[in-house]
């Protein structure tokens, strides 16, 4: 595995990195069987932004005797209430997050401190001239992390995040959907919940490109090292089913890994199946990497799908939304009973949505929640009988 220096932060980081939401799910030697083995082939930047005790304590476990070895991206902004993930800026509750963080992974310093998630340019505002970042500078002071990054997936927010020189490192998503389609927004909330409903024009994908070329430019002259998540989109771009003609895993992550400043891709993998077919970028050779033939050809569509990345959290009625949309998706045309026990197995299902829209406000990706949700209360109506 080659290393890249992470910008101004100076770590050296494998290319290939781990981004944890999936795989902490899991069954307990699952996870341990991805680390052990992930970092046996020389990944070291593990991103974890989870918030709730269990998934702290089973990624404790999986570090065990490791910790010394990892460089760890630990959230700032993410919080547990009630059980369910909470994105917050309040100092009291995140500090207590945050403690709660270094406790349960059983480490005195977190490297790399993420403010997590910080899209719109309000929040970015509130987070970096507020009591949020006191916080973050009184923990780095204090020694409790050692460098100070910033989720994002919006470039306008990036841009503005790197021109305060508070910021050493941004995490940000990329992918050839995202980058060269314009599949999402690239000014914020508002435009993004106003094309909600239609395509975005080719103007729209080539001012996307333009910000987010400008976002990679600054990053570059300022020394910031870039971590790119959901390098497959969520494995959208994986699928059969979304692409005629699918990516493999080893062209999305090359695609992430060139450009400019992106320092580690940190993909989600499931198991240790899927961390090894990442793990295959490694030996993979000039051919294999190639995308642009792909990307060229395009014949596909993204926007609106869901990502399962949970930044729709809380739901006034408890509902797992990126969990509940995952079993509709696979459910699809080949609803199988595990899935029927899956959705079973839930808290809250679809039918308990209330409608608030709360969820779609908050949904980085436009993804029509509601109507996921009614889909799911059809799809899954039968579920009384099991
Ligand atoms: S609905 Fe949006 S925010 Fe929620 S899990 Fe899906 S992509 Fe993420
Ligand atoms: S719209 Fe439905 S799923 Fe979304 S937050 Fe409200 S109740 Fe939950």
């Amino acid at each position: 595995m080659k290393n890249r220096t992470l910008g101004r932060t100076g770590l050296k980081v494998g290319e290939i990195g781990l981004g944890t939401e999936h795989v902490v799910p899991q069954p307990q030697h699952v996870l341990n069987d991805v680390i052990s083995l992930a970092i046996e082939h020389g990944v070291n930047y593990i991103d974890f932004f989870y918030p709730q005790a269990q998934y702290r304590d089973s990624m404790g476990k999986a570090l065990e005797g490791k910790r010394d070895r990892v460089v760890i991206a630990g959230h700032l902004g993410a919080v547990s209430l009630d059980g369910q993930y909470h994105r917050t800026r309040d100092p009291r509750l995140c500090e207590d997050a945050f403690h709660d963080l270094l406790k349960r992974l059983n480490t005195d310093c977190i490297d790399v401190m993420m403010l997590h998630y910080i899209d719109e340019m309000s929040d970015l505002q509130e987070s970096l001239e507020g009591p949020f970042m006191e916080l973050a500078q009184k923990l780095l002071r204090q020694g409790k992390a050692r460098y100070l990054g910033m989720s994002t997936h919006e470039p306008a927010a990036g841009i503005a995040a790197v021109q305060t020189g508070m910021i050493d490192t941004v995490m940000f998503s990329i992918n050839p959907a995202f980058d060269i389609l314009g599949h999402i927004g690239s000014q914020g909330t508002e435009e993004r919940a106003a094309k909600r409903s239609s395509e975005l024009t080719r103007d729209d994908a080539a001012r996307v490109y333009r910000g987010r070329k400008e976002f990679y430019s600054l990053c570059v002259r300022e020394n910031i090292g870039i971590t790119a998540m959901k390098p497959y989109a969520a494995g959208w771009l994986l699928s059969g089913k979304t692409l005629k003609k699918p990516f493999t895993p080893v062209q999305c992550l090359h695609f992430a890994l060139t450009r400019p400043a992106a320092a580690a891709a940190v993909p989600g993998v499931r198991d240790v199946k899927e961390l090894e077919e990442a793990l295959q970028y490694v030996d993979a050779d000039g051919d294999m990497k190639d995308c642009s033939a792909l990307i060229r050809d395009h014949d596909w569509s993204l926007r609106g799908n869901c990502m399962y990345c949970s930044h729709c959290l809380p739901c006034p009625s408890q509902i797992d939304i990126a969990q509940t949309i995952r079993l509709i998706d696979a459910a699809g045309d080949d609803m199988t009973d595990q899935l029927r026990k899956e959705y079973a197995s839930m808290t809250a299902s679809a039918s308990d949505c209330i409608q608030c829209g709360d969820c779609e406000q908050r949904c980085p990706f436009g993804v029509p929640v509601i109507s996921r949700m009614e889909e799911g209360t059809l799809l899954f109506q039968d579920i009384s009988c099991l």
